[in-house]
């Protein structure tokens, strides 16, 4: 049987399983090539060290993938807007299967190459993948985006309910026995090209905290991850646990979620199974404290779907008119750990070292920078996409928008206190000794209340601000917009 040939084009959703693009893409031909493209013209990742490492060992393991299923994957750099049509054309696809994206910008690129196409025998196939609901799906009651996390979760949970996730039709479609193109046919200049763009971006990846990153890159790293989330108890006792940063508590699955390697079905089957087999109602209502973790990822997708606009600023407009004090030298001794206020330092280092934040900190740092160093949340929010190894445009942008208080929260505003904070959620101290080893030596009570005595002798800075003064002065301008 002659199968028609197919391009498929892997982007966020760098898997072979589960993989609703590629399911469809099996069901109608065997004869599939697949490509990966570096798109020189997107505004994030390539800036970003720990993303450059999780992308190459994603990409090595589903190289093999394909390899193994008897087909193979382009890797090429460029603009995808022209390199796509270009090789569909050498290979002489009939088709290019690709999973949707929500970005302002991937929208945008989409639409060109689909118009470009227009005209041509190449049919293009897009598939909803990468959430659990379409946005176009889910809307109030008066027909409008939902735009507050509550009653958009209570409408997803309802959506999702009455979805049967055991009736898969594609449930007996293989990705195995492809048909390849030989090299000939491919045309030697494109496949020899492929080899050396990899070649040369491995040669470049240089980030030092592959050891203690807790992400793992890859669909194998990702099913690794989810097992131990998932089969030991933290998951049942996510709710207790997920605020501490000095315990394993949560799942580390935000670098798979952003690059693809997992599928957000697999994890919201994942959950309902194990609801099924507990039945302590605390066990419960942690597993249903992660479904709501997972719901703020798709809440925030949805957002900026509807809302491209916030990729570049606030959604409530008076914060355009906001009189920040941008400061470098505080901005830097943020970006560093080095502004003397422990949870703050902690959490930073633990960035920069290791490609990855706790939650309850990302918070806290967000709120100090913004509410008490008076920095543009831009600023902070472009650091994070830099370091980040999950960096996500959407969950960045409404997680740095929730703390600056210039989102979608109904929340008019909200400071954290570092100090509080430390003592609620590190109260021995255990993870800014693990980050700061300087404070090794100091007492929890003086770390806790900011007051460390012992300064100078551990080369440790004194708080570069007084968060009390520092509070008062944003209120002050706060209240001017
Ligand atoms: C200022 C700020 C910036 C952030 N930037 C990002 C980012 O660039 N990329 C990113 O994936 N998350 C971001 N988050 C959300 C959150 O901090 C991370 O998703 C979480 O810490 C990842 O760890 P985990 O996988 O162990 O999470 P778990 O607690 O195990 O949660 C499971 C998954 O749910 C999703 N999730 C959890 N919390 C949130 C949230 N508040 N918003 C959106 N999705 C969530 C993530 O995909 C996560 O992997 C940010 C939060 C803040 C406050």
């Amino acid at each position: 049987m002659e199968y028609p040939r197919i391009l498929f084009w892997h982007r966020k959703d760098l898997r072979v399983n589960d993989n609703q693009a590629l399911l469809k893409a099996l069901a109608l031909s065997k004869a599939i090539t697949s490509i990966y493209i570096f798109d020189e013209t997107y505004p994030y990742d390539y800036n970003s060290k720990s993303r450059s490492w999780f992308l190459s060992e994603s990409l090595k393991e589903l190289n093999k993938n394909w390899e193994k299923a008897g087909s193979r994957l382009l890797i090429q750099k460029g603009n995808p807007s022209h390199l796509i049509s270009y090789v569909a054309k050498i290979i002489n696809a009939k088709y290019i299967f690709w999973n949707k994206a929500i970005e302002p910008y991937e929208i945008k690129r989409d639409e060109k190459i689909k118009a470009d196409l227009a005209n041509s025998n190449i049919e293009i196939v897009e598939v909803w993948d990468h959430l659990l609901i379409n946005p176009l799906e889910i809307s109030t009651g008066s027909d409008t985006p939902y735009t507050v996390y509550g009653p958009f979760f209570k409408k997803f949970k309802n959506k999702l309910d009455r979805v049967n996730f055991d009736n898969k039709e594609d449930k007996d479609i293989r990705f195995e026995k492809l048909k390849d193109l030989d090299d000939e046919l491919i045309g030697s200049k494109l496949v020899t090209k492929s080899k050396i763009i990899f070649d040369e971006f491995l040669k470049d990846i240089n980030f030092s905290g592959i050891g203690i990153c807790p992400c793992r890159p890859g669909e194998i790293g990702a099913e690794k991850l989810l097992e131990s989330f998932s089969s030991s108890n933290r998951i049942t006792s996510y709710e207790l646990a997920r605020d501490f940063p000095s315990e394993n508590g949560t799942s580390y699955l935000s670098g798979s979620l952003r690059f693809g390697t997992i599928s957000i079905r697999t994890l919201w089957e994942k959950t309902l199974h194990i609801k099924l087999i507990n039945e302590d109602p605390k066990k419960i209502q942690s597993i249903e404290t992660w479904q709501k973790e997972l719901a703020w990822r798709e809440f925030y997708q949805h957002c900026l779907f509807h809302y491209p606009e916030l990729e570049k600023g606030p959604y409530r407009k008076k914060w355009n008119n906001f009189s920040w004090n941008n400061n470098k030298e505080w901005f830097n001794r943020w970006s560093e750990g080095q502004t003397g206020v422990p949870i703050i330092d902690a959490s930073m280092r633990q960035l920069n070292q290791s490609g990855w934040m706790h939650n309850r900190c990302r918070m806290i740092v967000a709120s100090f920078l913004v509410k008490d160093l008076i920095c543009d949340w831009k600023l902070g929010e472009k650091k994070f996409m830099e370091l980040l190894v999950d960096g996500d445009l959407a969950a960045n942008n409404g997680g740095w928008q929730w703390s600056a208080s210039s989102g979608m929260d109904p929340k008019p505003l909200r400071i954290f206190n570092p100090y509080t904070q430390t003592k609620k959620f590190d109260p021995l101290c255990k993870y800014i000794k693990f980050w700061i080893p300087e404070l090794s030596g100091i007492n929890n009570t003086e770390i806790i209340n900011g007051d460390i005595s012992a300064l100078e002798k551990i080369n440790y800075p004194s708080p570069i601000v007084s968060h009390n003064v520092q509070q008062r002065i944003f209120k002050t301008l706060y209240a001017t917009i």
